[in-house]
């Protein structure tokens, strides 16, 4: 059994946060993350509006969190949670074969990539259908891609992988973008340019998804006139949007629409257990508010782990 002030679930932006905040504020601070640290943020190959950077690649903008995060002396441990319990006075965490304690308990586990539920898409994840094109996008340099969404991360993709691909192909099944203003506008400049590699398939979605043991070909369905398509491709990039990862708290902590409930403080509906960033009910997921919710956290938590003692 370890003994900590503070523990956080997840290394995302928010979760870092809660971690330089906790700590300054004198906590002896548990962070855990699954994968690696900067969760969405470090798939984001060019982040064009956290403030203090004009531009600034994710990956390397979570190493330079973590150095601060570590700088600070909060312990790192690169494993996935297997139980939580939150209920009582002190909350208790099994991760990786060992028990880890604290007072107050920082949920900041963020959200997973949603499928699209196209045949073989399962099958076929790893094999030409990815979720992360920062991650996979140099594997198809010179094929044929497409990138299958309309929101923030599909128009961001298809940015980053237009100039490394052959040819582009964005899949929407609407007739409108909900990326920003600014993404929506780089990304209008790409289509319009000359010789530009980018052809829109709007009012479309992927039905199935074959090839021989790699993805060769997709079917795709016009939503509007229900016609189907074949188109050749070598990769699809998924990027429909993502779901909270609150499936280990459901019954504890309360949830609305899947996402974390908290108030002002970030305090969940149980004593001493905090939430931040994407995994909460909000308006905005940015980097900007994760950052916000991480700070408002660690501190509360910090305190609460103090009292507590007393
Ligand atoms: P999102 O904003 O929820 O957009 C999801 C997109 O996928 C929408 O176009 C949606 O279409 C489509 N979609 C959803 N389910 C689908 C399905 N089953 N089949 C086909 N299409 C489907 O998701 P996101 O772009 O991943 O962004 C997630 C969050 O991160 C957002 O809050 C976003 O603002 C934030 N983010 C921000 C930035 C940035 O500021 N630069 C970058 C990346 C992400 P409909 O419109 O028809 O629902």
């Amino acid at each position: 059994m370890q003994e900590y002030d503070v523990i956080i679930i997840g290394g995302g932006p928010a979760g870092m946060t809660a971690g330089i905040y906790a700590a300054r504020a004198g906590a002896k601070v548990l962070m855990l993350e699954k994968e690696c640290v900067g969760g969405q943020m470090a798939a984001t190959a060019k982040i064009d509006n956290y403030p203090g950077f004009k531009s600034v690649n994710g990956f390397d903008l979570s190493q330079t969190m973590l150095d601060q995060v570590t700088n600070l002396g909060v312990e790192v441990k690169y494993v996935s949670v297997d139980v939580l319990n939150l209920k009582g006075k002190i909350k208790k965490v099994q991760a990786g074969g060992e028990t880890y304690t604290a007072p107050s308990v920082i949920l900041a586990m963020g959200a997973s990539a949603r499928g699209i539920g196209a045949k073989g898409e399962k099958e076929f994840t790893g094999k030409g259908v990815s979720y992360c094109a920062v991650c996979d996008g140099a594997f198809f340099r010179g094929k044929t891609v497409a990138v299958v969404g309309g929101g923030n991360t599909a128009v961001g993709d298809a940015i980053y992988l237009a100039p490394i691909v052959k040819k582009l192909y964005i899949i929407h099944r609407r007739d409108v973008f909900t990326a920003q203003e600014v993404e929506k506008a780089q990304l209008d400049k790409l289509i319009k340019a000359k010789n530009s590699n980018i052809e829109l398939k709007l009012n479309n979605i992927i039905e199935s998804v074959s090839g021989s043991g790699v993805l060769s070909s997709v079917t795709l369905r016009n939503v509007k006139d229900n016609t189907t398509e074949n188109l050749a491709l070598d990769g699809v990039f998924v990027a429909v949007g993502r779901n909270p990862n609150t499936e280990m708290i459901e019954d504890v902590i309360e949830l609305n629409g899947g996402y974390i409930v908290t108030n002002e403080k970030m305090e969940t509906n149980v004593a001493g257990v905090y939430a931040a960033g994407d995994v909460v009910v909000k308006q905005l997921r940015q980097i900007a508010t994760a950052v916000s919710d991480g700070a408002i956290a660690g501190t509360n938590a910090a305190v609460f782990a103090k009292k507590s003692k007393q």
